[in-house]
């Protein structure tokens, strides 16, 4: 059995936290298992870095940024190669670089092309825990890289599918997926099992529990991946997986995603070509654009509202002002007190009527829908701000009350 586990900043932020890290660790490797432990910068380490290069260089190259950036990760493996061998147990510390990470130029959002898992494996074969850099690769010229903030979950799927191991072991500082974030839903309960397309729309709507990246490219290499936190490393945590073994849950969690506003064009010319203007310009733009409605056309005229992610916001606003006349549209809204909430599951496919219960559960208790979207695995609603927690709440009741 080859098991990769990752531990992030806050399980690894101080001597007592990495004593403690150590002995998961340890434990995992005398069970017999080969053990490759990821690891990411103790505490808030990546930060203070940051904040003191921009101390000297508000505007510091991108090169030299890795070149500090990926110390903290070197740090936390150096220490815990320490700490293990003072528990009694063979361990050796090896960069992205030693660990044969090969990355793209494109420093701080690096991505990795290619590992080369020679070294890993000799290391594996005389039995060491092999404790690697997360976040850190090399690129054709032998600089460092960083793979972008919370990189170190890539690393770890990306080590995982390179040497083909059992389970990839995400450890932090939640103990797994939830149907609902607790701290609006207290009632919400822990999945045992989740599918790699469900963990992506949950994370992608607000339930930040895994890097997207590290999702897709589990999915992509089929790598189980567990979410499990290292304050309590026994309570078995949630599973992130191709299929499920529990078939026919039609909903596995609801979401919440504050991070969006709407566009509304009021009065568009009724005539071919108008939408695909409006939404070439945002693309031009890199803008990504969410739901999308467009009302029939009366009297020659149409409106069009979508949604945006917040930050893209102002930019959208710009290019669609500054392209009036060419568009042709009377009046431009924006609305961005708004939240969407989603109703996730693999299940839906096989179940109808999971909009209705939704939508059912909405009405009852008196909250506006503002729009709809729906995809094989997910029914996305669009409400006020203020309605959304209580939003989040009745849909929840709704499929697990
Ligand atoms: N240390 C880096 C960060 O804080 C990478 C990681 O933790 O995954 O983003
Ligand atoms: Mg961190």
């Amino acid at each position: 059995m080859l098991v990769v586990q990752k531990y992030g900043g806050s399980s690894l932020a101080d001597s007592e936290r990495m004593r403690h890290v150590a002995k998961v660790i340890t434990d995992t490797y005398k069970r017999g298992a080969d053990v490759v432990v990821v690891l990411s910068a103790q505490g808030d380490t990546t930060d203070e870095l940051e904040a003191k290069a921009l101390e000297l260089n508000p505007k510091p190259s991108r090169r030299e940024m890795d070149a500090l950036l990926s110390c903290g990760e070197s740090i936390s493996i150096a220490l815990m190669a320490m700490a293990i061998e003072a528990a009694g147990c063979p361990a050796i510390s090896l960069t992205g670089r030693q660990a044969g990470i090969s990355t793209d130029s494109s420093h701080t959002n690096a991505r990795i092309k290619r590992i080369d898992t020679e070294r890993m494996r000799r290391e594996l074969e005389k039995r060491h825990i092999v404790l690697v850099a997360g976040f850190q690769g090399v690129n054709r010229f032998d600089d460092v890289t960083t793979l972008g903030r919370g990189g170190s979950n890539t690393s770890a799927v990306a080590v995982a599918a390179a040497l083909g191991a059992d389970l990839c072991q995400n450890f932090t500082d939640v103990d797994g997926v939830y149907t609902a974030d607790p701290r609006i839903v207290p009632s919400a309960r822990k999945l045992a099992e989740i599918t790699y397309d469900e963990m992506l729309e949950l994370a992608s709507l607000g339930a930040n529990v895994l890097q997207n990246r590290s999702v897709e490219m589990a999915k992509r290499f089929n790598v189980p991946l567990e979410v499990l936190s290292s304050f309590t490393p026994d309570v078995p945590g949630t599973l992130v997986k191709e299929m499920l073994t529990v078939e026919n849950i039609q909903v596995s969690g609801v979401a919440r995603d504050n991070n969006t506003a709407r566009l509304s064009l009021v009065r568009l010319q009724d005539k071919p070509g108008v939408a695909a203007k409006v939404f070439s310009l945002l693309a031009r733009e890199k803008i990504n654009v969410d739901i999308i409605l467009q009302s029939i056309g009366r009297d020659d005229t149409k409106d069009i509202s979508f949604t945006v992610g917040a930050k893209c916001l102002d930019r959208a606003r710009e290019v669609l002002t500054e392209n009036r006349e060419a568009i042709g549209f009377s009046e431009l809204l924006i609305a961005d007190n708004i939240s969407k909430v989603s109703a996730v599951g693999a299940g839906m496919v096989n179940n109808p009527g999971v909009a209705a219960r939704m939508f059912e559960a909405l009405s009852a208790a008196g909250i506006n829908i503002q729009m709809i979207s729906t995809s094989e695995i997910k029914v996305s609603v669009l409400v006020d701000r203020e309605d959304s927690d209580r939003a989040v709440r009745v849909i929840h009741e709704a499929f697990f009350g």
